[in-house]
């Protein structure tokens, strides 16, 4: 299976694909996590990532591109993936198709502004492990502990609310095109994600197809 996960920043991709991970026994390749990744480590691609990201900005295509074709090499690889936040452009989306990528679906969450505003606003995630909390609807047992490691939460750079609106502009101008363009590809699936994070998995598996 391979899938590919489309919706605004905040709107459950990551969660929705660790779920499906454990459905699929399949990677989620994350182009945010491996960017941060890279960041932490200090690396080119880290180096130059970074002021995109600070930003709230979308890293340029060719370096986006590399760094998917690179990971699409490991072995894990073999049986399918599950793209959280990639491809975010048309470019991006026309490299995977030049590269063979076929994916089976293009599984859009569908979020509206007021909602995201508020979930990012309020998003708290654990700089060593990556787990991601929200003050209100997902706190972590300790406050401000990540429940998984012990680190001291972080509100993340991009989720400060100036970087928010950039993000959300960005992804309406560059990404959202990308609902149209797998439509014409008869790929594109819609689930609603307003509702608890478990009618969300549910409407997605539903969508799916899977049981
Ligand atoms: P995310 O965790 O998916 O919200 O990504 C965090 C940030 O990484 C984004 O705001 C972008 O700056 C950058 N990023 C992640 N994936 C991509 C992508 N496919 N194309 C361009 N920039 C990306």
């Amino acid at each position: 299976m391979r899938l590919i996960l489309l919706g605004p920043p905040g709107a459950g991709k990551g969660t929705q694909a660790e779920e499906l991970v454990k459905r699929l026994g399949v990677p989620q390749i994350s182009t945010g996590d491996i960017l941060r990744g890279a960041v932490k480590q200090g690396t080119p691609v880290g180096l130059k990532a970074k002021l995109y990201m600070d930003a709230g900005d979308l890293v340029p295509d060719d370096v986006i591109i590399g760094v998917v074709k690179e990971r699409l090499m490991s072995p894990d690889c073999g049986n399918g993936y599950i793209f959280d936040g990639m491809p975010r452009t048309i470019n991006q989306a026309e490299a995977l198709d030049e590269q063979g990528v076929v994916i089976d679906a293009a599984l859009s969450i569908e979020v509206p502004d007021e909602e995201i505003l508020r979930r990012l606003g309020g998003r708290r995630t654990c700089p060593e492990c990556g787990a991601v909390y929200h003050v209100v609807t997902k706190p972590p047992l300790a406050p401000g502990i990540c429940d998984a490691c012990g680190a001291a939460l972080i509100t993340r750079k991009d989720d400060d609310p100036d970087t928010i609106s950039n993000r959300l502009m960005t992804y309406h101008k560059e990404t959202e095109p990308l609902k149209a363009y797998y439509k014409s590809q008869g790929k594109l699936i819609t689930v609603n994600g307003v509702g608890s994070v478990g009618e969300t998995v549910a409407a997605t598996l539903d969508a799916l197809g899977i049981a």
